[in-house]
């Protein structure tokens, strides 16, 4: 077993939250609201994680598994121009470009069959200065939801779900890797997904995420970001900024 990573996140409270940054070999969800930044948080993450470690990065590249259409090239471009100020230094936003593989996921068995696609393209990069140390799927759950209506359905969607995070944890394993996966939850209790702090594939989810991290929007361009039920670290939370800028204090 390779040493654990820790990637830094920009923000110094969210990065004490996590016992030092988010780790490698497991799983992270971020879930909450439509807005509530965890999709900004992921391309902060896929800039983060190039950096060499001294600089809090994990010195790799970045596999993007993106099933809303909702990666920006140019957020990224703002965010590693946010990092060239930081550390007062000329990073080139096309490197960091170069770095992240992105991939649309059109349905959720497509998305499922991409964490094979992942593993090639980890095994051709491994011995590269740029090996991958990072996949993010956002949304993980957002197919999976639309495809899977009725309860007849769920005990199906949730063995899908359960394959796939597998899947990903094997992933995050055998290459060291952090994964990010996104999970939308409802602003109003729902008939059928109930409790809106509980995100949907709710248990099955709880289980297999080592981190579990409910995003909400507070003032401005605030974040409340909130650890739960991790199985060793305590829960707590931490409040981070969404700038142009990317993540911050
Ligand atoms: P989620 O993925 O949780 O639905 P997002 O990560 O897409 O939410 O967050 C969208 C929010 O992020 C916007 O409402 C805005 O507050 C913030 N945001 C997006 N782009 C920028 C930007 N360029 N500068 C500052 N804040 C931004
Ligand atoms: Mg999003």
């Amino acid at each position: 077993r390779m040493e654990v990573g820790k990637l830094r996140t920009g923000c110094e409270e969210f990065d004490e939250l996590m016992g030092g940054g988010i780790e490698t070999q497991s799983i992270t969800e971020m879930y909450g609201e439509f807005g509530s930044g965890k999709t900004q948080i992921a391309h902060q993450l896929a800039v983060n994680t190039q950096l060499p470690k001294e600089m809090g990065g994990l010195d790799g590249s970045v596999i993007i598994i993106d099933t809303e259409n909702t990666f920006r090239p140019e957020r990224i471009e703002h965010m590693v121009a946010g990092l060239s100020h930081k550390f007062e230094q000329d990073f080139d936003p096309a490197e960091f470009l170069k770095n992240i593989h992105v991939a649309r996921a059109y349905n959720s068995n497509h998305q499922i069959l991409l964490v094979d696609a992942a593993t090639e393209m980890a095994n051709k990069l491994k011995n590269t200065d740029k090996p991958v140390r990072l996949v993010i799927v956002d949304s993980l759950t957002a197919h999976f939801r639309a495809e899977y209506v009725g309860r007849g359905t769920l005990a199906d969607r949730q063995q899908k779900l359960n394959k796939h995070l597998h899947d990903l944890q094997r992933f995050g394993d055998l290459n060291n890797a952090s994964v990010i996966v996104t999970n939308q939850v409802m602003s109003k209790p729902d008939a059928f997904f109930g409790d809106p702090t509980r995100p949907i594939g709710g248990h099955i989810l709880g289980h297999t995420a080592t981190f579990r991290l409910y995003i909400r929007k507070s003032k401005g361009d605030k974040r409340i970001v909130k650890l739960v039920d991790s199985p060793c670290l305590p829960d707590g939370e931490a409040v981070a900024c969404i700038t142009t800028d990317g993540l911050c204090d």
